[in-house]
């Protein structure tokens, strides 16, 4: 897609932080780090989001993925991290070309805030009688 900003990135119209790449991916330094290492892995096919991303090209990233999260760990000394996808405006996607956050983490407290707040009291097995049907 030509109005995308990944595209852009990998097509070197756009300059970036090249952390890997093959011929299928292309992994880069996020512009704007939530942590030390912060890095983005994307297909270099366009599609929108995870749920677009078809299962071989979805499988071949995750493995990358982990190459990339256990070098960045070694390299920078993190002692963790976290690997995550944001699918929709909703869940606060804002670069519409899928890809993986991959953030070393060093400390509870970086400047990367996931809270699974509890939500309003729910019957699980009613919820779940939903999602089986
Ligand atoms: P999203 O919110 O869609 O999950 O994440 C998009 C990420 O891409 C953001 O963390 C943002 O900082 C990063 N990003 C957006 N534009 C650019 C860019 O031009 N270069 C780089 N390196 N990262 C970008
Ligand atoms: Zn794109």
């Amino acid at each position: 897609m030509n109005n995308c900003i990944f595209c852009k990135i990998i097509n070197k119209e756009i300059p970036s932080n090249i952390v890997y790449e093959d011929d299928k991916f292309l992994a880069f330094l996020d512009i704007a780090k939530a942590t030390n290492g912060h890095t983005i892995l994307i297909p270099k096919k366009h599609v929108k989001n995870v749920l677009e991303c078809d299962d071989e090209t979805l499988g071949e990233m995750m493995i990358i993925a982990k190459k990339i999260a256990t070098n960045l760990i070694n390299k920078l000394g993190a002692e963790g991290c976290n690997i995550l996808t944001n699918c929709n405006e909703v869940a606060g996607q804002t670069c519409f070309h899928f890809h993986i956050h991959i953030i070393p983490r060093y400390d509870a407290k970086d400047a990367l805030e996931i809270n699974f707040n509890e939500s309003k009291k729910q019957e699980l097995s009613e919820v779940l009688h939903t999602i089986l049907e």
